[in-house]
Parts: structure tokens; C-alpha cells; sequence
């Protein structure tokens, strides 16, 4: 019903390759390296090996439209392919497509100068450094951005911003080098108009990251969440992506076709619990049977793989919408596929750990971190309740 490309099957085909031949066996080496304290935090070389393979093989910035920048691939190509690398969670990274890097580069593009392009977008579009965006804050109920309280006040030639953020996702990675931030820099305008984005150079004076959050005591490295200060920080006046006051705009654009990259990519991470369910199932016997012959797990099949479908076909008809009809238009879509896609993950993801009993729990398995990133995207870039109220505002 939607369909693929050549292009994008030829490409299906080759990312698929990869992944066996490169990806996967890599999960041991980099499970080892995040178990030794002193590396932690340090990024396997392992991984910039792969980045350049993945690269001489044109399997690079696969996520970016824009001819001019990236593979120009449609969205709806796109997806499939998020989907096959959504299966292991530091796969995009590989392939220069994770976030936020993906969504602050689609922003740069949009709405960054000649100038901030070079600083900026070449070297994340080459993988030489990555980024991080900051809205959230710690004082404030985030989902509702007109309360965020850091601030910008024009200084000497300049720019001062003070403020706290968290949940800076991937500001804890060594390689992260430049912040999106947003900052109330128009108090007295109209709403849409209060805040400004920056580009904040991570090394800047004031600005610190103060530690690294878990999610159900996991902390995401080598990447991280991070909490953030910037403390009188100053700011040169081209600093200012897009224009001051555009921060809204600017935050929009990046989450279209972002919001399709993450559900496909859960959507994969789901999958391949799922898969896991079936061998488990399959494999281990309990009271004379395998578990899979049981009754109750039949339920947890079945289910699963309706949710995992309903879930997929949506994601692709948001992706085939947003190729045919652009973002606008697609807002009803882009909505449900938030509300639908990490909801789906849960229950996928916590039949796939009843199924495996202890060992779901465990480090052994990849299914309590699976669970834990799924159960963070019914929150992280806003939660349920902020996309249930959008669609019913739209239907209205
Ligand atoms: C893993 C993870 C990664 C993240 N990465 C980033 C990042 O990279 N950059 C960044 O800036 N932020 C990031 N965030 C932050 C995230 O966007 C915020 O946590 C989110 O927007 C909610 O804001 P809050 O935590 O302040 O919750 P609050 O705004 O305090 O809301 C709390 C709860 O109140 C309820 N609620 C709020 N509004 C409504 C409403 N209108 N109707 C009904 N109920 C409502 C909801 O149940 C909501 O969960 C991340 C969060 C997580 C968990």
C-alpha cells in the first residue's frame, strides 16, 4: 500500500547486510566496554570504525531530504530503513541518523546563516562532532515551553544567557560540541515570539554539564542525559539561528519527519523483542510444554504482533503524508503516531520480559534497557497527554 522506492529497497537491502555483518556482533564489544568504569564515558574506537565503513559504503545522512546535504531519500524510504536500525540502539549513530543530531541538523539547515552552516552542520554532517538541543527545565513544567525561564539579555555586543536545563540528551558524549538552547530572550512579545534558539559552543565559559540522569538507573552512556548550567554565559550576536525570537519555528521544523525517525526506530527495538518473545517461547518448557504452547502466551503473541503491525502501518501512512502533503497537513498523523508508537513499544516490550521471566530483568537480556527507552518516549518530547490534547484540538 505504501510503497518503497527502488532506491529504498537497494538500500534495505545493503543497511540489512550491514547490521549482520557489522552491527550486531558489535553489541558484545560495546555491552564490554560500557562494563569498565574507567571508559564509560569514552567512545569505543570500534565505533568510529563503523562510522567510516558505513560511510565508504554510501550508507550515510540517510535521514536528510535535502539532496544538497544528505541521501534525499523520502520519508516514507526513510522510515523502513529507521526501522531496521532502530533494532540496536547505538545503530543510527553508525550511520550519522541518531537524534538529536538528525532533528539539530534538519534545524541548520532550515534556518541557520552561511556562516553557521560551515561551523556547524559541515562538521556534523561529516560525524566529527555531535550536538545536543535544551529546552527543558528542571524548575518548570516542561511540556508547556511558555513557562521555561532560562534567559537572554542582549550584553556588550553580545548576548547573556542564564538558565538551567536537563535532559539534555547526549551532552555528556565527549564529542558533543554545540548546543541548540532556548531562551527567553522577548518577555513583553507575543508568545510565539518570547524566545530565541542558540547555538551555544559546548566549551563556552559558564557552561557546565553537572551530571548525567538515569531512567530507571540507566544512564545512556557513552551519550547521556545531561543537566546543564549556564551561568552568565556570554554569547557572541551571530549565535542566533535562525532569527531572535523564532525559537518556536525553529523547534517545529525539527519534528516532522523526526517524530517518523523515532517511532520507526521503536517500532524496530519492539520488533526485535518480539522476535525474542517467539524464541523464548519456543525454546524453554515449563509444566511439560513449551511456554509457547501455553494459553496465556498465545495472547501475548497474538496481541503483540497486531499492536506491532497497527503500530507500522500508521508510522508509514504518517510517512507516506508527510511526503505527498508536507508537515502541515500531516499534524493529525504525527500526533497519533506519538500517542500510538512508545505505548505499543510497553506492551510489546513488558509481554517480551514476562515471557523470558527473571531473565527479561537482566542484564543478560537486552529487554529492561529496551523497556526503559520505551517507556522514556512517552515523555520525552512531550508527553502523552500534550499529543492527546493537540489531536483532539485538531478534530474539534
Ligand atoms: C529520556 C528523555 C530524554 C529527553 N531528551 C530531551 C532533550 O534532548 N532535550 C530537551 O530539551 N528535553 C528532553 N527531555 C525532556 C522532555 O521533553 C520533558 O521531560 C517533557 O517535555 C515533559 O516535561 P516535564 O518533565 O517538565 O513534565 P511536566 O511538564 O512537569 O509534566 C508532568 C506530567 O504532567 C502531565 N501533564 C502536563 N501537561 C498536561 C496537559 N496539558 N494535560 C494533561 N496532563 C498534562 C503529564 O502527565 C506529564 O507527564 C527528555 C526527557 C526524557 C525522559
Amino acid at each position: 500500500m505504501f510503497e518503497v522506492t527502488a532506491r529504498g529497497r537497494e538500500l534495505q537491502a545493503r543497511l540489512q547486510e550491514f547490521m549482520d555483518q557489522e552491527i550486531y556482533p558489535a553489541e558484545a564489544q560495546f555491552a564490554e566496554h560500557l562494563a569498565d568504569p574507567d571508559k564509560r564515558w569514552t567512545i569505543p574506537t570500534f565505533l568510529e570504525e563503523l562510522k567510516s565503513k558505513a560511510r565508504a559504503l554510501g550508507l550515510w545522512n540517510l535521514f536528510l531530504p535535502d539532496a544538497r546535504y544528505g541521501a534525499g531519500l523520502c520519508h516514507l524510504d526513510f522510515a523502513h530503513l529507521a526501522e531496521i536500525m532502530g533494532r540496536c540502539v547505538f545503530a543510527a549513530e553508525v550511520f550519522n541518523c541518531s537524534a538529536p543530531d538528525s532533528g539539530n541538523m534538519e534545524a541548520l539547515v532550515l534556518h541557520a546563516s552561511d556562516e553557521q552552516r560551515e561551523r556547524w552542520l559541515q562538521p556534523l554532517l561529516n560525524g566529527e562532532i555531535r550536538s545536543a538541543i535544551a529546552l527543558a527545565e528542571p524548575g518548570v513544567a516542561s511540556s508547556d515551553p511558555s513557562n521555561l525561564m532560562s534567559t537572554l539579555s542582549k550584553r556588550d555586543e553580545g548576548y547573556i544567557l542564564h538558565g538551567r536545563k536537563w535532559w539534555v540528551s547526549g551532552a555528556c558524549d565527549p564529542r558533543c560540541s554545540v548546543l541548540l538552547v532556548m531562551a527567553l530572550s522577548h518577555p513583553e512579545a507575543p508568545l510565539h515570539q518570547r524566545y530565541s534558539m542558540l547555538l551555544v559552543p559546548q566549551q563556552t565559559h559558564g557552561v557546565k554539564v553537572t551530571r548525567a540522569l538515569q531512567t530507571f538507573g540507566y544512564d545512556a552512556a557513552p551519550f547521556g542525559h545531561g543537566e546543564v548550567e549556564f551561568d552568565q554565559v556570554w554569547l557572541p550576536e551571530d549565535s542566533v539561528l535562525a532569527a531572535p525570537g523564532k525559537a518556536f519555528e525553529v523547534a517545529q521544523s525539527r519534528l516532522g519527519s523526526g517524530r517518523v525517525h523515532q517511532a520507526m526506530a521503536l517500532i524496530g527495538l519492539a520488533q526485535r523483542a518480539f522476535e525474542a518473545m517467539l524464541k523464548r517461547a519456543a525454546d524453554r518448557v515449563a509444566f511439560g510444554r513449551a511456554i509457547g504452547q501455553h494459553g496465556m502466551t498465545h495472547q501475548a503473541i497474538a496481541r503483540s504482533r497486531c499492536e506491532l503491525e497497527q503500530a507500522r502501518l500508521l508510522t508509514h501512512a504518517t510517512a507516506s503524508m508527510l511526503d505527498r502533503r508536507g508537515s502541515r497537513l500531516a499534524r493529525e498523523h504525527l500526533a497519533m503516531v506519538k500517542i500510538v508508537v512508545p505505548q505499543m513499544a510497553c506492551s510489546v516490550i513488558d509481554r517480551a520480559i514476562q515471557v523470558h521471566g527473571g531473565l527479561g530483568l537482566s542484564q543478560d537480556s537486552f529487554l529492561a534497557n529496551a523497556y526503559a527507552v520505551a517507556r522514556a518516549q512517552r515523555i520525552a518530547d512531550g508527553p502523552d497527554e500534550i499529543h492527546m490534547t493537540s489531536l483532539a484540538r485538531l478534530l474539534s
